[in-house]
């Protein structure tokens, strides 16, 4: 069976990572969806749907399961947001979500939905984490090894202090 998981992954954390080996356990192959992927260079989202890619490519070679990233865009339509994400992925049985709206649009579409548990969820969460790195505060640690080095590769942190300047 296939299983899909969807965020923005702004970063991609130690949460997003433990949820994924958990799924990785119970299913073939999985689905990664990465949302608001048009989003870059924003407070909120600073990283391309490219570099969010490489984050989760990279911290995933180990994963003893087959899996697919593939960038999803909103659509201003929540009505039809199952059906576009459809269109973008391999097909999938069981969809693994905690966030409330993608867990109800999946259930009204007929799909089977898992919550998995959160780990740690008051540290390892992104806005935590994009909060530690314009305070200029430890965060590598909340993150996957290949997060760190994906992010100093392309000056991440730098970028999101310099949005956050005022002109
Ligand atoms: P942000 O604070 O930017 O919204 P986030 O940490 O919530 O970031 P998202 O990319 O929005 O991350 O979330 C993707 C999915 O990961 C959501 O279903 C969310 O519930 C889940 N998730 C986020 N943090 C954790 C965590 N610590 N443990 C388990 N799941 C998590
Ligand atoms: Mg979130």
């Amino acid at each position: 069976s296939r299983g899909f998981y969807i965020g923005r992954f702004q970063p991609y954390h130690n949460g997003h990572h433990s949820v994924l080996e958990r799924i990785a356990r119970s299913v073939d192959e999985i689905v990664i969806g990465v949302g608001s992927a048009q989003l870059s260079h924003t407070l909120d989202n600073p990283f391309t749907a490219g570099e969010r890619v490489l984050m989760l490519t990279r911290s995933l070679t180990d994963l003893d399961c087959p899996f697919y990233v593939i960038p999803i865009e909103d659509i201003q339509r929540n009505a039809l947001w199952v059906a576009h994400v459809r269109s973008m992925t391999p097909p999938f049985e069981t969809v693994y979500s905690s966030n409330p709206l993608v867990m109800q649009l999946f259930a009204e579409a007929g799909m089977a939905v898992q919550s998995p548990d959160m780990y740690e969820r008051l540290t390892h969460s992104g806005t935590a984490i994009r909060r530690r790195m314009l305070d200029g505060e430890p965060w590598e640690h909340l993150v996957p090894p290949a997060v760190v080095e994906v992010i100093r590769e392309i000056r991440g942190v730098e970028r999101l202090q310099r949005i956050a300047r005022s002109d």
